[in-house]
């Protein structure tokens, strides 16, 4: 069976980059940039093993992005992306695997088809690279900025990574050819004399570069997500309800362990569902004496809080109260200021409604009420 290992090059400094961490463990979605990458390489069933060449000085970075990656090891990278590949074909000499797939640790999107594709192109050549079109007109610029010549688009391609190599011959090259200065590994195989052949490259498998990069890469990244709440409280012995954090007059009181704010109860059901956190009574079990009359601004706050440490945001959150009585209308405006105002939110992002069953079932009865609600969260 064919062997095929994935050098990964990790060890640059992102000079281009900013920020106070080389870009390749810059936060992508909740996990370091170089994990996604790793992980495509690790869960792709047709490469054995991974090499990360690594800058010395991230050490703990690496050990925190690798973790979990069972095929995934280190070895120090050298002072340039060419150096860096050499020593990590070094590390894969003793194990000489049949193939050998070279890659950026900055594009965190390789896709598996990528990764096949590549692999499926070295049955015919010492050497592949995927490529994509040029489709920008291209400009030569002089030292002032002014147009000197327009440079024809003709035959032109962008090179990607993962560069596939038949191992032997990649070593080969990249030890005859060290301290040279070219900048792939297409080229160092190029300049052993060997043909390099071409699959159709990736757009979504871009390099980040810059903040803008990461920026765009994580709004690519973001979706949005519905989670829906439902709560039903009894009437019993009162003279006001608890209604969206809002005392409201009325005959009857609410029962319930906490102040029985139904709507609330609601609210974070639904926040806890769009994050797949479970529910509330999970997160306040009943049956703790600590939540007895516990204000429920707590527990929408907590679900919340839930919601931003995973990185997300509350893109809306809409309520809908079902009585024949009290009536909401009057309260409306004054309740979603109140969310709004548990939340630290604005309230265009927050909506109540009222509505009857037209005096069926228990809300009918004024048995008690319930609430449904909506909450549209980006994550
Ligand atoms: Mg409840």
């Amino acid at each position: 069976m064919t062997t095929c290992a994935a050098l990964i090059v990790a060890a640059g400094r992102g000079q281009r980059f900013g920020g106070n961490l080389p870009k390749q463990y810059a936060p992508l979605r909740g996990e370091k940039l170089l994990s996604r990458t790793l992980r495509a390489f690790n869960s792709h069933p047709k490469i054995n093993r991974i090499v990360v060449a690594i800058h010395p000085d991230d050490a703990d970075s690496f050990a925190e992005a690798a973790k979990g990656f069972v095929k995934v090891t280190a070895v120090h990278g050298g002072a340039t992306r060419q150096d860096s590949v050499r020593l990590g074909l070094e590390a894969l000499a003793d194990a000489a695997p049949d193939l050998v797939l070279i890659h950026d640790g900055a594009r965190p999107m390789v896709s598996a088809t990528l990764i096949d594709n590549v692999i499926a192109g070295l049955s015919q050549a010492e050497g592949v690279l995927p490529v994509t079109p040029v489709v920008d007109t291209l400009k030569r610029v002089n030292a002032g900025g002014i147009v000197g010549e327009t440079v024809s688009r003709e035959n032109l391609v962008r090179a990607q990574t993962p560069q596939g190599f038949r191992f032997a011959t990649i070593l080969k090259a990249h030890r005859s050819f060290a301290g040279e200065a070219l900048t792939d590994d297409a080229a160092v195989l190029e300049r052993a004399g060997h043909a390099v052949a071409t699959v159709p490259g990736d757009e979504t498998n871009i390099k980040v570069t810059t903040m803008d990069d990461l920026a765009q890469l994580t709004a690519a990244l973001t979706e949005t997500r519905v989670g829906q709440g439902f709560d039903v409280h009894k009437f019993g012995p009162g003279n006001s309800v608890m209604l969206c954090g809002l005392t409201v007059p009325h005959t009857h009181g609410l029962i319930g362990h906490s102040d029985a704010d139904v709507a609330l109860h609601a609210g974070t059901d639904a926040i806890l569902g769009a994050i797949g956190a479970g529910d509330i009574g999970q997160h306040f079990p009943p049956t703790n004496p600590k939540w007895r009359g516990a204000a429920s601004d707590k527990f929408l706050k907590h679900a919340y809080d839930l919601l931003l440490e995973r990185g997300g945001a509350l893109v809306h959150l809409d309520f809908t109260i079902i009585c024949e009585r009290p009536k909401v209308g009057p309260h409306r405006a004054a309740m979603v200021a109140s969310v709004a105002h548990i939340l630290g939110i604005a309230e265009d992002r927050i909506s109540v409604k009222a509505t009857t069953t037209e005096g069926l079932g228990f809300t009918g009865r004024q048995e008690g009420i319930a609430a449904q609600a909506v909450a549209t969260v980006k994550l």
